[in-house]
C-alpha cells in the first residue's frame, strides 16, 4: 500500500503545531521525542523527524514526499520543492533591527555596515533590491546578541513580538519577509501519492477554514430580516426558522472571525436579540 512521507520538525516552535494540525485532521502520531520516524494510526501516512533546516532539502530529494515548514526557511534553502497550503500558523516576520539609541533614516543607513543574520540568502536578495550593499555575517543562532558584542552593527532576524530585540536593546526599522507555517511537496509526486496529499489537504482547508469562522444563532424581528440576512449570508443562505412568539424569528448562520466584532454590532444594530456564537470544529464547502 503507498504511504506518503511527511517531514516535521523534531522539536522546536513548528512540532506541537504541526502535530496537533494532524490531530485534528484525525490523524494520530506520536511525539518525534523518542523517535526517528513513526506510522500514522489511521492514515496511511509516515512521520519523519526532522531539524527544520532540513526539510526542504530532504522534501526536494523524496526523501520525504511532503514537509511542514516555515515559509522562512523554504525561501531561504532554495530546494526544488512545491509550496501546496499555507497552514495559518507560527506567524512571525524576518526583520532588520538596529540599536535602539540610533536614529533611523532608511535602509540606505545600512550600507557598509555588517548585519548579522541566520538567513543570508533572503537578507541578500533584500538588500539588493533595495540597491544597498552591506556585509552579511552568517551566525547560526543568538543572533540578536550579535551587535551588542560588537560582532554586527545591526541584524536580521525572526521576530512574533519584538520583545526579544527589545530585551537586547534593539528595535525594528524594516520587514524584510513575513512567514507562517507552510505544507511543502516534492514536485510531480507519483498519482497515488497525489491523491493521498489531496485527501490530506481536503482536511487542512475544512479544519482551518473551521477555525476562521463562527456558527451564530440569534433572534429578531420579522421585520428586520432582509437585513440581518444581509449582514449574515453564511454558506448559502441563512436558515430562518419562526419563534413561538408572534412576529419573531431565530437565525441561523456562519459568520467570518475576522470582522466579528464589526458584524455582532451591525446585528444589534439592526434589532437583533439573544445572539448566541459557537465555534465550529469542521467546514466543508
Ligand atoms: P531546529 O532545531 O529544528 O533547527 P530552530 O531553532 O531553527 O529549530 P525554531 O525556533 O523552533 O527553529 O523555529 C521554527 C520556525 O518557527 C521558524 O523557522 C519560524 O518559521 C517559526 N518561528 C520562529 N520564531 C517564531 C516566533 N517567535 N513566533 C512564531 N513563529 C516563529
Ligand atoms: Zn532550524
Amino acid at each position: 500500500m503507498t504511504t506518503l512521507k511527511l517531514a516535521i520538525q523534531k522539536s522546536g516552535r513548528l512540532s506541537e503545531k504541526s502535530i496537533r494540525l494532524l490531530q485534528s485532521c484525525g490523524i494520530q502520531v506520536s511525539n518525534g521525542t523518542s523517535r526517528l520516524k513513526a506510522a500514522a494510526d489511521n492514515f496511511p501516512l509516515e512521520v519523519l523527524y526532522l531539524r527544520d533546516d532540513d526539510i526542504p532539502q530532504y522534501v526536494a530529494d523524496g526523501v520525504a514526499d511532503i514537509g511542514i515548514v516555515g515559509e522562512n526557511v523554504v525561501t531561504e534553502k532554495q530546494k526544488a520543492v512545491t509550496t501546496v497550503e499555507p497552514l495559518g500558523f507560527s506567524k512571525c516576520r524576518l526583520s532588520l533591527a538596529i540599536r535602539r539609541e540610533e536614529t533611523y533614516q532608511g535602509v540606505a543607513q545600512l550600507a557598509g555596515k555588517k548585519i548579522a543574520t541566520s538567513y543570508p540568502v533572503i537578507l541578500n536578495q533584500y538588500l539588493q533590491s533595495k540597491g544597498v550593499s552591506a556585509q552579511i555575517e552568517e551566525i547560526s543562532g543568538s543572533v540578536e546578541i550579535a551587535p551588542s558584542i560588537g560582532l554586527a552593527d545591526a541584524v536580521c532576524d525572526i521576530v512574533s513580538t519584538g520583545s526579544t530585540l527589545m530585551t537586547n536593546g534593539l528595535k525594528e526599522v524594516e520587514t524584510v519577509m513575513k512567514s507562517q507555517a507552510v505544507l511543502i511537496a516534492t514536485p510531480n509526486l507519483p498519482s497515488e501519492k497525489a491523491n493521498l496529499l489531496d485527501q490530506l489537504v481536503f482536511r487542512i482547508n475544512a479544519v482551518n477554514r473551521a477555525r476562521k469562522h463562527k456558527y451564530i444563532l440569534l433572534n429578531a424581528p420579522n421585520d428586520t430580516l432582509a437585513e440581518i440576512s444581509r449582514l449574515l449570508p453564511g454558506m448559502n443562505s441563512p436558515t430562518v426558522t419562526p419563534l413561538a412568539r408572534e412576529g419573531w424569528s431565530s437565525v441561523h448562520s456562519v459568520m467570518e472571525e475576522d470582522s466579528f466584532w464589526e458584524t455582532i454590532e451591525a446585528l444589534r444594530q439592526a434589532g437583533a436579540e439573544g445572539i448566541l456564537v459557537v465555534p465550529i470544529e469542521k467546514m466543508i464547502v
